[in-house]
């Protein structure tokens, strides 16, 4: 991959392609972690003589939508970027973006609106990759998040422009592929989230690799149904069971279940709590969260680890009820020592900065989908377009 060293940026227009995709509720963002994520890159393009073009994504809009509009995004921008950042509404492959652009000198910096408002975004639209292209001298991929779809803006743009890939991307890159390429042992992967089917790619490209593999949240239930447990109304994937139970035999005592559960009598933070074994859950009952015991079994997995993954909530840490699980594996992943460890997905990584110890975690990935995707195996469409 060509990183940003390898380009000319002097007086050119640099189009940045960003993972702005944060979370806004009623026009607020709350959480800037993937806008000052991008600040090295931006930096780096603005002190070597670059206009920098931003571009994103947010949410999944269906044309022009009001409530996707980046706005809020180029106010935080601005705020913590400590320049003006000139935000232009129009659509991004319009005459009016490409004329309110005209004037852009080096030093300066603007944000284009969102960029699926384009229909050919997502299909990665030939006529798109050229107007889009004709707005830079060159293209530099910064969106990790972002960087396992083969879109217009990710993807399409790259092979029409001088490229390389921005600060982020390549920390990214770099942080999770010690994670493939030989991790140091122990090395114990956690997974948790709603459902097997979301992960078993990556459930199984990491399991010849790691030493333990502890199977958390909502997706424990399949595998404990698989091995004839009674689950009650847990969440569960009759499609996935087999599959499940093949993991257990090929792979034996590497799987880690949780052997407890905290469950719940409805989907809710005022439900009645009461603990089970997780084989035994009874008909109206529903498994929530890893229970005491499987916190203490986790932790013990835990000690004396190298390396480290987490992906994925232990149960549905949502309602405050069921959420000591999460929290409990957010504390012991930090306070390992000696250990590398990195978090990926939104969830996992909230969880993480509600115990208020992001900064022991070694690497916090700003992609969820493009972390499981490079640890599955795969190589990146938005990487590939760099080579
Ligand atoms: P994912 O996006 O696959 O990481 O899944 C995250 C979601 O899984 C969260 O919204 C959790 O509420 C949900 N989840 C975790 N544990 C459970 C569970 N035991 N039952 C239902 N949903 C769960």
């Amino acid at each position: 991959m060509k990183n940003l060293e390898s380009l000319n940026v002097a007086g050119k227009r640099v189009l940045v392609r960003v993972d702005y995709n944060v979370p806004i509720e009623n026009g607020v963002i709350e959480d800037d972690t993937r806008i000052t994520a991008s600040l090295p890159t931006v930096n780096y393009l603005l002190s070597h003589g670059a206009s920098v073009i931003l571009m994103s994504h947010l949410g999944r809009p269906k044309g022009v939508d009001e409530k996707f509009r980046l706005e809020p995004v180029a106010a935080q921008l601005e705020k913590v970027l400590g320049k003006p950042v000139k935000y232009i509404a129009s659509k991004p492959a319009s005459l009016e973006t490409a004329k309110a652009l005209e004037g852009i000198k080096p030093g300066e910096v603007a944000l284009l609106e969102n960029v699926r408002f384009e229909a050919g975004e997502e299909k990665n639209d030939p006529e798109l990759n050229r107007s889009l292209a004709a707005l830079g001298d060159a293209f530099v991929l910064d969106a990790f998040g972002s960087a396992h779809r083969a879109h217009s803006s990710v993807s399409g743009v790259a092979g029409l422009l001088p490229h390389a890939g921005g600060i982020l991307l390549e920390a990214e890159v770099k942080a999770l592929g010690k994670l493939t390429e030989h991790p140091v042992a122990p090395y114990i992967v956690i997974i948790g989230g709603a459902k097997v089917s979301d992960k078993l790619k990556v459930i199984e490209n990491l399991l010849p690799k790691v030493d333990r593999m502890l199977i958390g949240g909502g997706m424990a239930y399949t595998f404990v149904k698989a091995t004839g447990g009674k689950i009650g109304k847990s969440i569960h994937e009759d499609d996935y069971m087999d599959t499940a139970k093949r993991l257990l035999e090929q792979y034996p005592g590497k799987i880690v279940l949780p052997t407890d559960t905290l469950a719940g009598d409805a989907f809710s933070n005022d439900a009645n709590t009461k603990v089970f074994a997780t084989n035994d859950i009874p008909d109206d009952w529903e498994g929530m969260d890893i229970g005491p015991d499987s916190i203490k079994a986790f932790s013990s997995a835990l000690a004396g680890a190298k390396t480290v993954f987490w992906n994925g909530p232990m149960g549905v840490f949502e309602f405050e009820k069921f959420a000591t699980g999460t929290n409990a594996i957010a504390k012991v992943v930090a306070e390992l020592t000696g250990a590398y460890t990195v978090i990926g997905g939104g969830d996992s990584v909230s969880a993480i900065h509600q115990s208020g110890q992001a900064d022991k975690i070694s690497h916090i990935s700003t992609g969820g989908g493009a972390s499981l995707e490079l640890l599955e195996g795969k190589i990146l469409p938005g990487v590939a377009a760099l080579d």
